[in-house]
């Protein structure tokens, strides 16, 4: 599904990923863990294609292409999906509309006939029936006056409607509380399914208990230094990243 090899990545010249490899298999469900600082919101950045990012060395293949030479519509055409790509709020949009204007661009550059307003309307309603969202939520703008928690379930919103092949989730807001927690988890173990990778990207070991991962990892200056079952997660919980010869920036 992805296959990272050996990247490299600077910031305003200053080198922040320094050869991370990851391959994420359809099906499986990876956690990225790490101290801050570690580079882990870059890598889901360059991964996004967000301006300011040069990739110095190193590949990353996406379904059999090279995802470092498209475009961010590109990326999000061929299957990929990043929470935080889309807008935080939108006045004077409902979430409905840009949700349809989203699918349908995606849709477009597959070849395939947008959905119409009727077609569109039964489709969010079924999903935000699945996640006991209300149908005011849907017809709000887009986040706004949305609660932290109203925003979670949005995002989750957003990936059962675009139905992605690899959901990249990076949860940085550490005011995330166990309701929030939940949401996320609750959204992620909805869209597990075999032809579906994820990768969760959390300084939360709690998180994980709610989202059992196949594989979880630890970035550690720039660098993924260890790998592991879900059992690695707890086993950070306790004994931290000194481990690692890192110290958790201020
Ligand atoms: P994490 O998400 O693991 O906490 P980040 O990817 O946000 O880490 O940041 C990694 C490092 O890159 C940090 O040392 C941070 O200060 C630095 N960094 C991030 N963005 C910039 C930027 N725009 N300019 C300079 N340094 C940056
Ligand atoms: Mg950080
Ligand atoms: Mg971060």
């Amino acid at each position: 599904m992805i296959e990272i090899k050996n990247l490299h990545a600077t910031v305003d010249g200053k080198a922040i990923l320094k050869g991370v490899d990851l391959t994420i298999n359809a099906g499986e469900v990876h956690a990225i863990m790490g101290p801050n600082g570690a580079g882990k919101s870059t890598l889901s950045y360059v991964l996004a294609g967000r301006e300011g990012y040069e990739i110095t060395e190193g590949s990353v293949t996406f379904g059999g292409q090279d995802l470092l030479s498209m475009e961010i519509e590109e990326r999000a055409a061929a299957g990929l999906f990043l929470a935080f790509q889309y807008p935080v709020e939108i006045p004077g949009v409902s979430n409905t509309t840009f949700l349809k204007e989203a699918l349908n661009a995606i849709r477009k550059t597959r070849g395939e006939a947008p959905l119409d307003a009727m077609q569109f309307l039964k489709l969010i309603r079924a999903k935000a029936k699945d996640l006991s969202m209300t149908d005011d939520m849907i017809k709000r703008a887009v986040n706004v006056g949305f609660s932290g928690g109203e925003k979670k379930r949005n995002e989750a919103l957003q990936m059962a409607v675009l139905q992605p092949k690899l959901a990249i989730l990076d949860e940085t807001d550490s005011g995330l509380d166990i309701d929030a927690l939940k949401i996320v988890a609750e959204g992620v173990n909805k869209l597990r399914g075999p032809e579906r990778g994820m990768l969760v990207i959390t300084h939360y070991q709690r998180l994980l208990d709610y989202i059992v991962p196949d594989v979880v990892h630890v970035l550690a200056n720039g660098r993924i230094v260890k790998s592991g079952g879900k059992d690695l997660a707890l086993e950070l919980e306790a004994n931290g990243y000194a481990q690692f010869g890192v110290t958790e920036a201020a």
